[in-house]
């Protein structure tokens, strides 16, 4: 099989040496393959595309796009999957989180049958336990809540056959959330666990408020059930409040004398304020998607590539 492999780098001179070291082992220990690295440099300021020119010039497996600025991991893979033209076309990151010698397993997997073989991480050992948490909370919200299943711990990690790139390269939307995206194209998939390791060097491109973004848009992304959902619930809550309202006029006409109610009053204005503020919020992220889809922009740019027409072989 031909074989591309797909890996985004952002600030990665560190890993880089590494990563092309167990690559080069990868291609070795599978000779019946015919492999290509496809590096996207997703806007470094380091040394990277450096790094991966020098690579380029002396090893004609390599190839690379660079970016004219940090456009984000999901660009960066996208790019890569357009830039692919292989049977097989994997996704690992530069740091080796994902190991490249685990490859062979998903080639194998590959031969005999699946169209996909994923990675799934069993052990978050490495990540701080808020982390964690947040993780967990992620998977089981947006599995309940959305029309796509994702496995918790599934990764960006896998190779597919070129029915399913092309699948993935279908999908045209600007907000891509590759977990959710690949998650919805189906395919005969062969999930592959491994145990999570600490990247070999640099450091991580998350915080915590980038990660709870990727949250968001992902939940966003592959479902409109929490907007049905607010609605469902305001519903309910003036229903409530109509309800009472009856309550307190009939008590009223019946001469009961009611207490002065300023703590009631209160506490309902909080609460119907809080429910306002929260749909109108929910709905402005619906309508900002739509504003960006609308827009159609090009979800990157290319600055440099070694990238011919010429294809494997
Ligand atoms: N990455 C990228 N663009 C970005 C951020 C990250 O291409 O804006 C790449 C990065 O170089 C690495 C992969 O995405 O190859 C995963 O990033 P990282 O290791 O920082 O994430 P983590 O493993 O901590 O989730
Ligand atoms: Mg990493």
């Amino acid at each position: 099989m031909r074989v591309d492999l797909i890996i985004p780098c952002y600030n990665e001179e560190e890993a880089l040496p590494f990563l092309y070291d167990a690559l080069q082992e990868l291609a070795q220990n599978e000779p019946a393959h015919s492999m290509r690295f496809l590096f996207v440099d997703d806007g470094s300021s380091d040394r990277t595309l450096f790094l991966l020119r020098e690579l380029a010039e002396k090893d004609e497996r390599v190839r690379y796009l660079s970016f004219s600025r940090n456009f984000g991991k999901e660009a960066a893979m996208l790019a890569g999957l357009r830039a692919a033209d292989a049977d097989a076309t994997g996704i690992l990151d530069a740091d080796m989180q994902h190991p490249p010698a685990l490859v062979s397993t998903m080639l194998r997997a590959l031969e005999q049958g699946a169209d996909i073989a994923a990675a799934r991480r069993t052990l978050r050992k490495s990540q701080p336990s808020l982390y964690r948490l947040g993780a967990e909370l992620f998977y089981k919200l947006s599995n309940r809540f959305s029309d796509v299943h994702m496995p918790e711990g599934a990764q960006d990690f896998r190779l597919m056959r070129k029915k399913v790139v092309d699948a993935i390269l279908a999908m045209p939307e600007y907000h891509r959330f590759s977990k959710g995206i690949f998650s919805w194209v189906g395919f005969d998939t062969v999930w592959i666990e491994h145990t999570d390791t600490e990247r070999v060097a640099g450091k991580t491109k998350w915080n915590f408020f980038s990660s709870f973004q990727y949250a968001i848009d992902g939940m966003l992304s592959f479902s409109t059930k929490p907007l049905s959902m607010m609605v469902l619930v305001g519903l309910i809550i003036s229903l409530i409040g109509f309800l009472y309202a009856l309550y307190v006029v009939i008590t009223t006409l019946s001469g009961v004398e009611s207490a002065p109610g300023f703590p009631t009053l209160v506490s309902l204005i909080l609460f119907f304020s809080g429910i306002t503020i929260l749909s109108i919020g929910l709905m402005g992220l619906y309508v900002a998607r739509i504003y960006l889809e609308v827009k159609a922009r090009p979800h990157y740019l290319i600055a440099e590539t070694n990238l011919q027409e010429t294809h494997h072989g």
